[in-house]
């Protein structure tokens, strides 16, 4: 399956299917990669010895020059170190414009990475290979980074891959709660735009789960067309990539109070998006009917729809939303849904509405 990205300034495929990482230096090839004979592939430890071997060596066999640099898996290689540290590895194999970097592993390595790729040398092209399913979100969109000690994400730019290559295969080996982390931003992208898809995902949740290889790959594509339309009107988020966010407001919150790694993020962001469809009762009228409809759905992903309350308080979740940078004067900007497929960004919420959703 082939989707391309076109923004005003680029256009780049996105490829998905069974096996394909053997088909990497044909893809190369038909992106018109025929002078850049220099790639760096930067992993993670858990991710490397699963996978940095099989595309080194099919891209050796194509006569391509590798190098490459491991970091520890987990958000915690997300940091300025990190990047510091793999800009030397990238100088020491001497990298220069005419090189490109091979992003090979989840959204910690994709957003890593593509920043190594937007600073070094003023800008280098990349490639994602995504190995998670939460990164069929991260790696489409161009947003790359790291993290701040103050802030997720604070430090980063636009650099949009010059492609994406979806191996669905390596999904066999990710751990079972990662996987279902990433199902929350399929069916987060289902439930923001398109209603046949919600309706797709109800049908095939049991496939999907026990990751059938066509029904994975017809998931990622789906899901990636959304975040390509979405993206593709509105790259720098001034206004409708904001929808993206649905379930975020929340989610992010309670990652942040519950300690990183309480939650993944999948589950924050399924949490977040139940308690945005509750609050859409409230501020939109929506039906309570879309309430039960996104808990069940999240529930056939084996998602929680509420947060254990041992682990959080209401008040310092309240608190943490009111960091975002989406609070004004103690307003809060939330993405509500006024039915399943459609969403808006609503904004002069305040804290009492939220409040009393929060424990329902
Ligand atoms: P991750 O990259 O940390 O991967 C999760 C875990 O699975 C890690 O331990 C990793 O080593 C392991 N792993 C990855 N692939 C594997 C495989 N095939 N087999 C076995 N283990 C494997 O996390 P993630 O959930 O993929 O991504 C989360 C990150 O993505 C966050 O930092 C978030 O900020 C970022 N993100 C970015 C965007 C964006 O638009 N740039 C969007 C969403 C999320
Ligand atoms: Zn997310």
């Amino acid at each position: 399956k082939k989707l391309t990205v076109s923004l005003d300034h680029c256009q780049y495929p996105i490829y998905i299917g069974k096996g394909i990482l053997a088909k990497l230096p044909e893809v190369l090839q038909e992106a018109g990669m025929t002078f850049r004979r220099k790639l760096f592939i930067i992993s993670d430890s858990h991710v490397a010895p699963l996978y940095s071997k099989q595309v080194q060596t099919v891209l050796e066999k194509a006569g391509y020059e590798v190098g490459m640099a491991i970091v520890p898996a987990g958000e915690s290689s997300k940091n300025l170190q990190q990047l510091e540290h793999l800009i030397g590895e990238c100088l020491r194999f001497g990298l220069d414009r005419q090189s490109v970097i091979i992003a090979l592993g989840g959204g910690v390595i994709g957003d890593l990475a593509g920043f190594v790729a937007a600073t070094y040398m003023r800008g280098i092209p990349f490639i994602q290979i995504p190995t998670t399913l939460l990164a069929h979100d991260s790696s489409v969109g161009g947003k790359v980074g790291v993290n701040h000690a103050l802030g997720k994400n604070v430090i980063g730019a636009f650099h949009q891959p010059m492609l994406v290559l979806y191996d669905v295969e390596t999904l066999n080996t990710l751990p079972k709660r990662e996987l279902i982390s990433g199902f929350a931003e399929v069916v987060k992208h289902a439930l923001i735009w398109d209603p046949s898809f919600i309706k797709w995902l109800e049908q095939n949740s049991e496939e999907l789960m026990a990751l059938h290889a066509e029904k994975i790959s017809e998931a990622i594509y789906r899901g990636c067309q959304v975040k390509v339309a979405v993206v593709s009107q509105d790259e720098k988020e001034v206004g409708l990539r904001a929808i993206l966010n649905y379930g975020h407001t929340i989610g992010h919150a309670l990652e942040a109070v519950a300690g990183y790694g309480v939650y993944t993020h999948g589950e924050a962001v399924a949490i977040g998006m139940a308690g945005a469809v509750r609050l859409s009762t409230k501020v939109l009228g929506t039906d309570k009917q879309v309430v039960v409809k996104t808990e069940k759905l999240l529930h056939a992903f084996e998602l929680p729809t509420q947060y254990n309350p041992s682990h959080v308080t209401d008040e310092l979740l309240l608190q943490a939303m009111k960091r975002d940078k989406k609070v004004r004067n103690d307003e809060y900007s939330f993405v509500l849904t006024s039915d399943l497929g459609s969403v808006e960004l609503v904004r002069g919420i305040h804290e009492e509405q939220i409040r009393t959703i929060l424990q329902e």
